[in-house]
């Protein structure tokens, strides 16, 4: 586990020390870096759950991924808050209820990529998302971490694979959970998310100038966590060299 920064050693304050991991779906960004947390320490915030318990309200409501006047006015009546088990797993929940079980299917992954387009839906997850690092030593794992909700975070990742690599592996993640799926809808799937994150006009998904590009395709998950928690040391040494 890593010490606490120098900053929250003197004044007592929690000042985060934040790892930013961006990268397109199924870059493998959740599995390492939830791994890495548990390596060094940390707190592993998936930001993508947010945008996905939102997304859950807005299908229950009956909106359209495609109306946008609906999802704004909606976000008015949306609650999303988190929390952490004594595991630090991370607990999702809408207008107080538990939704982490329920924000998995690919129909709520699909609002998700479609309403987190909209800028009240941005808007309101921003702060719940700073004040998460503010606090804590963390590990964030998302679309726009390094580039807009934390651009001073320490340590920045841009974690992506090819993406025929990716749709194998979510391919075999659902086939070892039993549901029948077919390789080229997902990378089809996997090609139009990306084009929508990479695309929309707020936040869009891009690597930030100061990121560490990895390219998972041809790495084990270890040697991907490995490189990120060697990424957090190197840049505290330096830090402490700095002071
Ligand atoms: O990472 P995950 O697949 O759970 O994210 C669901 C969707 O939420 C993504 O397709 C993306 O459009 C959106 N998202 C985002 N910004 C983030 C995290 C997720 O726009 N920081």
């Amino acid at each position: 586990m890593m010490e606490p920064t120098r900053e929250t050693k003197q004044t007592g304050e929690a000042k985060g020390f934040c790892i930013a991991v961006d990268g397109p779906a199924g870059a493998g960004k959740s599995t390492v870096a939830r791994a890495a947390a548990a390596r060094l320490g940390f707190l592993y915030a998936d930001t993508g759950a947010l945008y996905r318990a939102m997304a859950l309200y807005f299908l229950r409501q009956g909106i359209a991924a495609e109306d946008e006047a609906a999802i704004a006015a909606a976000c008015g009546e949306v609650d999303v808050t988190l929390s952490y088990d004594g595991q630090g797993a991370q607990q999702v929940f809408l207008n107080g209820e538990n939704v982490t079980g329920l924000i998995r299917s690919e129909a709520v992954g699909n609002m998700a990529s479609a309403s987190s387009a909209c800028a009240p839906v941005r808007q309101k997850l921003l702060e719940l998302q700073r004040s998460l690092a503010a606090a804590h030593n963390v590990i964030m794992d998302g679309r726009d971490i390094g580039t807009c909700v934390l651009p001073d975070a320490q340590v920045k990742i841009y974690l992506t694979a090819d993406p025929h690599v990716r749709a194998l592996r979510r391919y075999k993640e659902l086939e070892q959970k039993g549901q029948t799926c077919n390789l080229e809808e997902i990378e089809q799937d996997i090609k139009e998310r990306d084009y929508r994150d990479m695309h929309r006009e707020i936040a869009p998904l891009r690597q930030a100038p100061d990121a560490l590009y990895v390219d998972s395709s041809h790495m084990t998950m270890e040697e991907v966590v490995r490189t990120i928690a060697e990424a957090a040391q190197r840049k505290r040494r330096e830090m402490e060299a700095g002071q």
